[in-house]
């Protein structure tokens, strides 16, 4: 499938480790040279920051999705390609969804697994069919990795989750699998 738009979904802070920001800034030039459009949550600051930074920097297209909630704030990014503005949370991550043809799990908190969970949760009940790549550098999600295996042994998933849930070691790998 030719991938034009991928949605990122990743910490809001920069974690202590500054391979995490590296490798976002690695992949946000990456999908810039690659032609494909940038589509995350529209904030400036942390991993986020960094990832639509890099990708706007090699002439990346960057389209970001915030609700006013955290409009209010003031933390949005500043000089994006587009900014759209929803009404809520749950507005904006249906609009993250649907408009990308995949979609990046970086390093980040509680919002990020939210999203993530959702999206694994939203292919099993077909509601959508979205490739999922999630960033496993440093091992920063070894122990989520153990905790589906768990539930996958104990007889808790459903079917064929594997193929819509792909781990990659590094920026590059993930860029790879795009066309
Ligand atoms: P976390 O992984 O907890 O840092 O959460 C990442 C999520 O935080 C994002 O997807 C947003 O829902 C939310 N968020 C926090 N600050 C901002 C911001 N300034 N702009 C956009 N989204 C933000």
């Amino acid at each position: 499938m030719k991938i034009n738009a991928v949605t990122v979904f990743c910490g809001s802070k920069l974690g202590a480790n500054p391979g995490y920001s590296l490798q976002s800034q690695i992949l946000g030039k990456g999908l810039a040279q690659k032609g494909i459009s940038l589509i995350y949550g529209g904030g400036g600051k942390g991993i986020m920051g960094a990832i639509a930074d890099a990708c706007l920097l090699e002439g990346g297209k960057v389209i970001g999705i915030i609700p006013k909630l955290l409009l209010e704030w003031e933390a949005q990014h500043e000089s994006l390609t587009e900014l759209i503005v929803t009404e809520d949370m749950h507005s904006r991550k249906l609009l993250l969804y649907n408009k990308c043809d995949a979609a990046i799990i970086l390093p980040g908190g509680m919002g990020t697994m939210d999203e993530l969970f959702e999206m694994l949760t939203w292919n099993n009940l077909s509601i959508h069919n979205i490739k999922v790549y999630v960033l496993n550098w440093n091992g920063f999600y070894n122990n989520l990795i153990a905790m589906l295996d768990q539930m996958e042994t104990d007889g808790f998933l459903y079917d064929n989750w594997r193929e819509r849930f792909i781990i990659c070691e590094n920026a590059e790998t993930i860029l790879n699998a795009f066309s």
